[in-house]
């Protein structure tokens, strides 16, 4: 049983005019998998995760999680948003610890959970700084411990590195992988570069803007752990940046015909 099924879901905003963000999407999250939502900027990549998240309902169609309709955010998820989003007035440790404090989870545990995490993600010693004291970099690993301290099944990241310098970002995705390889956890990440999703993803679901459709899908089974620069991920990279190139062909023809 996928751990994600999206079935023929459209989700539209109201507004002036009114936008269809998603529309007919059939999907399905394997165990275990990584799958990258890549696409051009207003696609609706954010409103899939969102509806995956449990964040917004669909306006039609069914988001299942483990064979059951969601119905609002749940504990087998964890989310990481691109600003790291932590509290400026907690450390980093209580920051990791915010979802376990709300689960009422005895103090020693959070503390043992957190410091264990935050060692996972290579802030060993950072426990007690506050998010101001970071660099970027440390941010979005801090963001990281959190939506993994819950031990949670699946972990949603919207561009968890769009916010991060060039060199940081790669690193990140190594970290990422790393984490991801010792874990299997199923992941499902959101970003609009090509390189980035083809170094990750074991599957990119490439969406086309107005309204969100799913335009193609690329298995990329180039093995594991991947390094960067390998032939067999470039090939792939430049299939993906062909599929770009036929996305804006389309969207120049609608145009003339408009
Ligand atoms: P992406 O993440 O691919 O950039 P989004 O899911 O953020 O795409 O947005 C898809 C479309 O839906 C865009 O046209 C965006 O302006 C619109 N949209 C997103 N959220 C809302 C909202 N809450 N209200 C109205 N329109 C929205």
């Amino acid at each position: 049983m996928p751990v994600f099924e999206v079935r023929g879901v459209s989700q539209r905003y109201g507004g002036t005019p009114p936008v269809t963000a998603l529309e007919s999407i059939d999907l399905a999250v394997g165990e275990g998998e990584f799958v990258v939502l890549l696409g051009p900027s207003g696609c609706g990549k954010s409103t899939l995760l969102e509806l995956l998240a449990g964040l917004q309902e669909p306006t039609e169609g069914d988001v299942l999680l483990d064979g059951a309709p969601i119905s609002g955010p749940d504990r087998r998820v964890g989310v990481a948003f691109q600003d790291a989003s932590l509290f400026p007035w907690r450390t980093l440790q209580q920051n990791v610890e915010v979802g376990l404090e709300f689960r009422g989870v005895p103090a020693g545990e959070r503390r043992r959970r957190s410091r264990t995490q935050l060692e996972a993600v290579g802030l060993a010693g950072f426990e007690g700084k506050y998010p101001h004291q970071l660099s970027g970099g440390m941010r979005q690993r801090a963001g990281i411990a959190r939506a993994l301290v819950s031990d949670p099944e699946v972990l949603l990241m919207d561009e968890p590195f769009g916010a991060v310098d060039h060199l940081t970002r790669i690193t990140l995705q190594e970290e990422l992988l790393e984490l991801w390889e010792r874990h299997r956890r199923t992941v499902v990440f959101v970003t609009h570069d090509v390189g980035e999703a083809v170094f990750l993803a074991d599957r990119i679901v490439l969406l086309s803007p107005r309204p969100g459709r799913i335009f193609r899908e690329f298995s990329i089974d180039e093995p594991r752990p991947r390094t960067r620069g390998d032939r067999g991920l470039l090939d792939r990279e430049a299939e993906v940046y062909a599929a770009l190139h036929e996305l804006d062909r389309i969207a120049e023809l609608e145009e003339v015909a408009r």
